[in-house]
């Protein structure tokens, strides 16, 4: 068992997981891309292996999810599914993203014209097949 630690930009915020899962994954979705100021990056973390301490902020995003930022400085926090017993962490909280590999992008076909993100294991899924493997969610999440 190893325990990752993590915080936010300012140090408010302080996040710790029981064995922190090695595989990232992106999403391009108009959410995502705002919020994240780019691009949104998570690391899918069971909430019974998560802890977080300091001034968290949640906005309900959708009808799916709320996402979570420190109050003090503004970093991302993570993503949470309304009735999942997950979050998607950012990766940005931990050192080297927490040792972590991209290997999935949503809605990708929804990438910027701009950039694009390059993996060795990546795995691209589009907007109409993110959709149809996920048929609760009908824009974005
Ligand atoms: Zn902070
Ligand atoms: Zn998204």
């Amino acid at each position: 068992m190893s325990v990752a630690r993590g915080h936010c930009l300012c140090g408010a915020v302080t996040v710790q997981v029981t064995d922190l899962p090695d595989e990232l994954s992106a999403c391009h979705c108009a959410l995502c891309t705002r919020w994240g100021g780019g691009v949104q990056m998570g690391i899918e973390v069971p909430l019974s292996a998560l802890t977080v301490a300091g001034p968290v902020k949640r906005h309900r995003s959708s009808e799916l999810a709320d996402r979570a930022w420190c109050d003090t400085c503004g970093s991302s926090l993570f993503l949470a599914g309304h009735g999942e017993d997950v979050v998607w962490l950012s990766p940005g909280l931990f050192e080297n993203a927490g040792g972590a590999e991209l290997v999935s992008v949503v809605y990708a076909d929804r990438h910027p014209d701009g950039f694009w993100l390059e993996g060795a294991r990546v795995e691209r899924v589009s907007q109409q097949d993110y959709e149809a493997d996920n048929p609760h969610l009908n824009e974005e999440c």
